[in-house]
This record gives structure tokens, sequence and C-alpha cells, in this order.
């Protein structure tokens, strides 16, 4: 019953109003920022999802749009605290371009 033992729930805050989301559904891709709507406010933000690949924890990072999303090589895991990147998710991100 630790919550912060658990990597399974996937938590995050409303930039907006502060209203605590849950993707209960994981609806949440991940390596791609993607809009929400957050259930207290009714805005709409940006939340970008990355697997750790240290600890193998998710972590979900809200941002108010997609364009002030952090960085994916800047992303670090809310679990371990090491950046979450994965090295094959930059190579293809990289190809699109
Ligand atoms: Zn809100
Ligand atoms: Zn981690």
């Amino acid at each position: 019953m630790d919550p912060s033992d658990d990597c399974g729930a996937l938590q995050f805050e409303c930039p907006r109003c502060g209203h605590t989301e849950t993707d209960d559904y994981e609806v949440i891709e991940s390596g791609t920022a993607m809009d929400w709507r957050c259930g207290s406010c009714l805005r709409l933000f940006s939340v970008l999802l990355t697997e750790c690949e240290h600890c193998g924890c998710e972590s979900v990072h809200p941002a108010l749009t997609g364009a002030e999303q952090a960085n994916l090589n800047d992303v670090r895991c809310q679990h371990c605290g090491k950046p979450s990147l994965r090295h094959e998710e930059l190579t293809e991100s990289s190809e699109v371009l």
C-alpha cells in the first residue's frame, strides 16, 4: 500500500489548476506528447509519457502546451531520477526529420 513503490498507477498534476489526474486506462502513448483534458478545470494540457530503461517505471510529464513539453533528452525518471530516454526512441524520432 506504499504509493511511492507503485509505478503502475500513472499520476500527474494539471499544470493549470493542480488537480491530480490518473491515466487509469493507459491511454497515453510512450514517447509521444499528447493532449489531456483535466477532469477538474476541463482545460487541455500536454502530457508526455516515458518509460525508464533503468527501473522500468513509467513517468508522466505534464506541460501547459505541446510546445512547452520537455525535450525527451531532458526528461528524467520520476522514480529513480535517471534520464529515462530509450536510445532506440531517440534514433527513431531523429529519423522522422
Ligand atoms: Zn485542471
Ligand atoms: Zn527510473
